[in-house]
């Protein structure tokens, strides 16, 4: 229950009656649960609207109907659940105004970025909602015996999918990763993430209006380690998107129970800029994937590795497309960086610059708060001179704080790029491709964007998007985004009953026939 001043920036569409259609998507008992959790907001640091939490006995009661629920819709055709899906993409296209003024609210971001979230959203409903049926066609393998045995692979849905994801993109992370996972036959449970649960249930109450089932899809709200756990404790897989730091202990949860997860887990990417590149260009594409979202974005770049050659002069065109980032907040379109989230966010980029400046670093823009823009505005930064004992050189600071680097070669470049224990994104801009992508291959991230700082790879849906090392297990996207949520499954047939040695008949003429059969697959080269 809120008392006292409450966030002015609700929207004003956001009537009671809105409201109390969207929180009975919550699966709390009549009885009411474990009360509320209430964010605040980022534009006034005051409270938005309380959301019903759950116990763990919700979660494992909201488990338990999205198991009743999943058979009767896996039995439905992909078909009929794609068009589901598809009228989800339109009416989101259709309504998207309203999502947006919920992200702004929730979380702060800039509005283009908070479309970023709808589009990325509808292109991943479409791709899937009209290919994933190829990325899960049954298919003929060759069988254990040729002729008088035949054998097929299926992918049958895993279940209970659980989903839980954070307030940094809580649309497209939340309702992206779900999509696949629905229109493989999978029910799920989602854990609304407590700085954004109104963004989550107003997509669970479009999926609704789109025609997917009552209990299908659950949400439940309320704290991590409490309700997230329980969430893990009952589906049979987890998707997961958040901190290394979180994914270990998820993993361990989940490994305890032996279900498969996919950890979509923190970052420190680095970009290269080669003596080649376009300096203009890459001042740009440098900025928007450093401050975008205020660097709250998993594959945001906060390390620059410049060539020495063009050091001065990317650095000059950097602090210009730097400077002409607008700072800003309230819903509507008009800046380019919102604040940050809240106050740990704040904390947090706060202390890596402090960090910095206290052990030598150069500040070459920003690097202070703005207090007068909002509460938790920060203003877009570069530091130089950053060494291996700033938390800011290795460490994930996950706000709008670049580091510049210098190198001397492409090898060097490579190498600084590999520094550290994560591996999710990574940049290069040069105007020779060709040894762009050569260099690619020889850099430690699962994506690498070319002549483009952050976005192109995560956009391409139709390719694999995940870390290595600290930045997690496991890909959303592609074939594997949507196999990850079946198991495969092979059935075999013999026409002839069970293989083995003939009754009746000596065992060493099986061998020796078994044998033959050997040497002539390998002869005829058969694989
Ligand atoms: P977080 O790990 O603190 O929280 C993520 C979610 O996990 C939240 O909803 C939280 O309630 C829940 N949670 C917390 N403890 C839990 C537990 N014990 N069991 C189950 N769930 C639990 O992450 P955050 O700080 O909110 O998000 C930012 C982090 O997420 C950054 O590190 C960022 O890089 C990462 N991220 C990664 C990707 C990716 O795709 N790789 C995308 C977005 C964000």
């Amino acid at each position: 229950m809120v008392t006292g001043p409450v966030s002015a920036h609700r929207p004003a569409w956001l009537t009671d009656a809105r409201l109390a259609s969207l929180r009975r998507w919550v699966a709390v008992p009549a009885s009411g649960g474990a009360g509320t959790t209430t964010a605040i907001a980022p534009y006034d640091a005051l409270p938005t609207v309380g959301v019903p939490a759950g116990t763990p006995d919700d979660v494992e009661a909201a488990a338990a109907r999205a198991r009743a629920a999943q058979e009767p819709w896996a039995g439905l055709s992909y078909g009929a659940r794609a068009q589901v899906v598809l009228r989800f993409h339109d009416l989101l296209v259709e309504r998207q105004d309203e999502v947006l003024d919920l992200i702004q609210w929730e979380m702060g971001k800039a509005r283009f970025h908070a479309w970023q979230e709808v589009l990325l959203l509808g292109t991943v409903a479409r791709h899937y909602a009209r290919h994933g049926q190829t990325y899960l066609e049954d298919r003929s393998v060759r069988p254990a015996i040729p002729v008088v045995t035949r054998a097929r692979e299926l992918r049958i849905p895993k279940g209970v999918v659980g989903i839980v994801s954070p307030w940094n993109y809580p649309l497209f992370l939340g309702v992206g990763d779900l999509i696949p996972a629905l229109l493989a036959g999978n029910a799920a449970v989602s854990k609304a993430d407590e700085q954004t649960p109104l963004t989550l249930l107003w997509a669970r109450a479009l999926l609704a209006e789109a025609g997917l089932p009552e209990n299908v899809w659950q949400v439940v709200s309320g704290d991590g380690p409490t309700i997230g756990a329980a969430v893990v404790d009952n589906v049979d897989y987890l998707c997961f998107t958040g901190s290394t730091e979180t994914g270990r202990v998820v993993a361990e949860r989940a490994g305890r129970r032996l279900i498969g997860a996919s950890l979509e887990l923190g970052g420190k990417n680095p970009l290269i800029v080669r003596a080649d590149a376009d300096l203009d260009l890459a001042a740009r594409g440098t900025a928007d994937a450093a401050f975008a979202n205020s660097g709250q974005m998993c594959i945001h770049i906060e390390r620059v590795i410049v060539h020495v050659d063009v050091y001065d002069a990317f650095t000059a065109a950097l602090l210009a497309a730097t400077s002409a980032q607008r700072l800003g907040q309230g819903l509507g379109f008009g800046y380019d960086v919102g604040p940050l989230a809240g106050q740990a966010q704040l904390d947090r980029v706060s202390a890596h610059v402090r960090d910095a400046v206290a052990k030598g670093a150069t500040v070459l823009a920003g690097g202070r708060a703005r207090p007068d823009i909002g509460p938790y505005a920060y203003q877009p930064t570069v530091l130089a001179d950053v060494t291996d004992d700033m938390d800011v050189c290795l460490g994930e600071t996950f706000g709008p704080v670049v580091a510049l680097h210098r190198v001397t070669d492409d090898a060097a470049a490579i190498a600084a790029a590999n520094r550290g224990r994560h591996g999710l994104s990574a940049g290069i801009f040069s105007r020779d491709t060709a040894t762009a992508q050569a260099m690619a291959r020889r850099i430690r991230a699962r994506a690498v964007n070319i002549n483009d700082g952050a976005g192109l790879a995560i956009g391409t849906v139709e390719a694999p998007m995940g870390g290595r090392g600290d930045s997690g297990l496991g890909r959303r996207h592609g074939a594997e985004g949507i196999r990850k949520y079946t198991d495969a499954q092979t059935v075999a047939v013999s026409r002839l009953g069970p293989v083995g040695p003939p009754p009746h008949r000596p065992v060493e003429s099986f061998v020796a026939l078994g044998n033959r059969q050997l040497r002539l697959l390998r002869r005829l080269g058969i694989r």
